[in-house]
């Protein structure tokens, strides 16, 4: 093949000597890639190639060219004579003291998986979202109960090896329905929003918040006994009564508690019949008078 038909070649074609580095010859390609006015012995291979690749090629790829003659998609960046560096893959083979070098500009592919990672990325984060999401009541932003019941079954699993006080604590809202046909649902809705922040800043980092149902909230207060469960009612009722109502009246909730007891963490039915328990004690509550925390023990 002559010069002419060499430079037909759509890729960099280089000769370098193994030892000195420097080039040999290369294709009109390379030469105006590279910004080569002539070839006279004083261009080598490291004026382009990156500092990491030219320590790749003297720690990594020369020692193999050297015991096996070749090196195959090997991943470059070429600094052109803009100072422009650019991705490559290059093969290149040795024959006696020459490496003959066949190189690829990737700018295109790098392009491509850059975008693909970005594209991932976004997918993952878009994933992760909409898992939040799933996992959220759309107007208080709480745990919704799907999300509570998953989290209260990792927790049981965490006490049965080392058991820590936990208790529930169910929480209903005294005459919402009233609320709601008075002032309007739109109203209604917004207290649901109020209470649901006082119910956030109540409770530790470790403690769980969840919209129950309509007018219904759960808390699963971690590392709390009976004691410490009736002082965090004390405060959620202190802190509902500042939840103004239109007409000079002012919001109240009755609560019902259930302290998980270490010999029923065994049980498979632990969670609903603990609940169940919370619920009888609110009912008490509703029945005495509404606007007051109760335990059945
Ligand atoms: P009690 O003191 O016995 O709990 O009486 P109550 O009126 O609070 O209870 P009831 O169960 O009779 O009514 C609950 C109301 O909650 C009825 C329902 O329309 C309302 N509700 C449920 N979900 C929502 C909601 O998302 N937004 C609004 N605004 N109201 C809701
Ligand atoms: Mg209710
Ligand atoms: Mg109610």
């Amino acid at each position: 093949m002559n010069q002419v038909e060499f430079d037909h070649f759509p890729c960099l074609l280089l000769v370098s000597h193994i030892e000195t580095t420097h080039l040999l010859t290369c294709n009109t390609y390379a030469e105006s890639f590279l910004g080569l006015q002539s070839i006279d012995g004083s261009f080598g291979i490291n004026d382009m190639l990156s500092k990491a690749s030219l320590i790749f090629y003297e720690s990594y790829l020369k020692p193999i060219l050297l015991s096996n003659g070749m090196c195959k998609e090997v991943q470059l960046t070429l600094l052109t004579h803009t100072g422009e560096r650019v991705p490559a893959v290059a093969h290149i083979t040795l024959k006696e003291a020459a490496l003959y070098w066949a190189i690829y500009p990737a700018q295109e592919r790098d392009k491509l998986y850059q975008e693909l990672v970005s594209a991932r990325e976004n997918l993952e984060a878009k994933t992760e979202e909409l898992t939040r999401l799933t996992r959220l009541d759309p107007l208080t932003s709480l745990l919704n109960r799907r999300a509570l019941t998953a989290d209260l079954n990792k927790i049981i699993t965490l006490i049965k090896r080392k058991y820590v006080p936990v208790c529930l604590v169910l929480i209903d809202i005294d005459f919402f329905k009233p609320i709601n046909d008075n002032f309007g649902h739109e109203y209604g809705d917004e207290v649901l929003i109020k209470l649901a922040a006082v119910l956030k800043g109540v409770v530790r980092e470790s403690d769980l918040v969840a919209r129950w149902g309509g007018e219904e909230f759960l808390l699963v207060l971690y590392n709390a006994n009976v004691d410490d469960a009736f002082s965090y009612c004390d405060r959620i009722h202190e802190a509902v009564r500042d939840i103004d109502l239109p007409d000079n009246k002012h919001l109240t909730v009755s609560i019902g508690i259930a302290n998980v007891k270490q010999e029923d963490i065994s049980d498979s039915e632990v969670i609903s019949k603990n609940i169940h328990v919370a619920d009888s004690a609110l009912y008490i509550a509703k029945k005495s008078g509404r606007n007051q925390t109760q335990l059945v023990s």
